[in-house]
């Protein structure tokens, strides 16, 4: 909204510009209380919209996944550990999509014995339908000056970095984790960061989730 030429502000802006009063004394407790309540308002959305399409949640995250890998291919045991569940969870997942059409099963290229999953053109175009499930909080996000998204994200990446080594979760595929990545390696640059199997600059918004070609760095 916007009030006499200028843009409203929004009722905890002056908190979140003196820090010291919004952050003081518990911060790393409020900073987890939020980010689980986010958490939860996430679930919220994806079991809506999987539930809309006759999905279980667990359904509607292996379509999305499958749709975000351009190859198309994966596997029960990547999935389950991609998810953090158990590979029956997702074995049974799996077996329901076939059985509605949305996924098949194929013998993985330059492996005939092993078999992978893909989607079918039903499985793709309810995979597009449902990549729409997070828009509130991408609406949100948009709403935010370009340099708290880069800073968001950089401490969002962190944090799964951290928990990754603390074997709270096992997602995988991120350039923080990275045995290429170069934090850093450009002080001052609009591209800080580098990866050394591309030998090419990095920006925070051009760091990777889900890199096909990530290694993982060496621990400690
Ligand atoms: S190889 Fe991929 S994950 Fe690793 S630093 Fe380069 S872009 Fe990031």
């Amino acid at each position: 909204m916007v009030q006499g030429g200028r843009a409203a502000r929004h009722p905890l802006e002056p908190a979140v510009r003196e820090g010291r009063e919004l952050l003081s004394g518990e911060a790393e407790e409020k900073l987890a209380g939020a980010l689980e309540r986010v958490s939860r308002a996430l679930e919220g959305l994806l079991r809506e919209a999987a539930g809309a399409r006759g999905l279980s949640p667990i359904q509607a995250r292996i379509l999305l996944h499958l749709r975000h890998r351009g190859d198309g291919l994966r596997r029960v045991g990547e999935l389950a550990r991609e998810f953090g569940v158990a590979p029956a969870t997702v074995s049974g997942a799996v077996a329901a999509l076939e059985r509605k059409g949305l996924v098949r099963r194929r013998s993985s290229p330059g492996d005939g014995r092993a078999v992978a999953l893909a989607l079918t053109p039903r499985g793709g175009a309810l995979a597009r339908e449902l990549a729409a499930w997070d828009l509130p909080l991408r609406r949100r996000l948009a709403e935010l000056p370009s340099g708290q998204k880069e800073g968001a994200l950089w401490l969002l990446l962190r944090l799964i970095d951290g928990l990754q080594e603390e074997g709270a979760i096992t997602v995988s595929g991120m350039c923080v984790s990275c045995r290429y990545f170069r934090p850093h390696a450009h002080p001052g640059a609009a591209r800080p960061h580098h990866c050394a199997l591309l030998d090419a600059p990095l920006g925070v918004g051009e760091l990777r989730l889900d890199c096909p070609d990530h290694e993982p760095a060496a621990a400690g």
